[in-house]
């Protein structure tokens, strides 16, 4: 239902036969849906609104140059993206939810980063690790001593299917694309490090190649659209300029993820899957695709540009293919599933 904004917060719930409590009305701008029915508003700017009375649903938010549908009623939607290094894009997050009866909530910041050793991770033995106690200089570790990692909710993909086929790049082959999301879902579920950090790991998801056509979830512009319970990684255009990769998560309001999706940008970007050969403004694929699957298994960014190449950094520079294997807080984040 799509109503005028001149419509009153009374006449809007008596028109959808659900009084509003004082409490909603209350929390409700003046003039708030004036504002807010343009078809493409600012996240934050829709902070509170509620997307029934002021006809959001279906609406286009955005943030920061990320985009994404408007979530219904219940549901909720976060996108990562991984950035150039040195990229003015520093919007790096976005997550928008609406309630049960359709307030709407946007944040732009992403779940805290923690930096110290975990002390629940006993079993941990690493030749060099020293604890962060607070997170600064970032620079000053490696990224086998850099313990900075952050996680949001756990997510156990069954089938992870790759898009090999559409709007892949002439340069990169159906085979190589498929090794390269092959591989690095094995870097997290063997805990692949240089760092001498040992752990018994049980990480889900299996790859899924072939001749598979489902799309990855995206908007014509690279935004996150609508889920379809079905986990993709595929290339596709990605119109924010600097950005390398998104991965969408859907979820329901306050609650666990149950779709996510990776897109590959192809709309500026060139890639490469050796590290041999690489020269200019060409990344490494490789190494793009493993951060990207952190974020599907639930890890938010590491050290905000700290320099530190772990896989979780949130940029990424040309030829840099130092995150094909994880750092100290890439592998002590990972989850040790029941039973593995
Ligand atoms: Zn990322």
């Amino acid at each position: 239902m799509r109503l005028a904004p001149f419509v009153s917060a009374l006449s809007v719930a008596a028109l959808l036969g659900t009084p509003l409590s004082v409490a909603d009305l209350t929390s409700l701008p003046s003039d708030a849906c004036a504002s807010a029915t343009v078809a493409v508003a600012d996240a934050t700017a829709v902070n509170g609104l509620n997307i029934n009375q002021c006809g959001l649903g279906g609406t286009t938010v955005t943030a920061g140059g990320i985009e994404v549908l408007m979530p219904a009623a219940g549901q909720a939607v976060t996108v990562e993206e991984l950035v150039e290094a040195g990229s003015s894009v520093v919007t790096a997050y976005l997550h928008v939810e609406v309630s049960d009866d359709g307030f709407v909530s946007a944040t732009t910041t992403p779940p805290p980063v923690e930096s110290t050793i975990p002390l629940e991770y006993g079993a941990i033995t690493a030749t060099s690790a020293r604890p962060h106690s607070v997170l600064v200089e970032a620079a000053a570790y490696s990224r086998c001593t850099d313990y900075s990692r952050s996680t949001s909710a756990w997510y156990s993909p069954s089938t992870i299917y790759v898009n090999s086929t559409e709007r892949r790049p002439s340069n990169i082959t159906k085979t190589a694309f498929e090794g390269v999301v092959t591989g690095g879902m094995g870097v997290w579920k063997n805990g692949t490090n240089n760092c001498g950090i040992a752990r018994a790991l049980h990480v889900p998801g299996a790859v899924a190649v072939g001749s598979y056509t489902y799309d990855a979830n995206f908007t014509s512009t690279g935004g996150c659209g609508t889920a379809d319970n079905r986990d993709v990684v595929d290339f596709g255009p990605i119109a924010d300029s600097g950005v390398l990769a998104r991965t969408c998560t859907w979820s329901t309001a306050g609650g666990a993820p149950y779709d996510k999706d990776i897109r590959i940008d192809t709309s500026t970007r060139s890639w490469v899957t050796t590290t041999t050969g690489c020269s200019g403004t060409k990344y490494d694929l490789r190494s793009v695709v493993t951060h990207e699957l952190g974020h599907m298994l639930a890890l938010g960014h590491a050290t905000e540009f700290g320099g530190n190449d772990l896989t979780m950094s949130p940029n990424s520079a040309p030829c840099n293919s130092s995150a094909r294997t994880l750092g100290a807080g890439d592998v002590s984040s990972i989850y040790v599933q029941p039973g593995g």
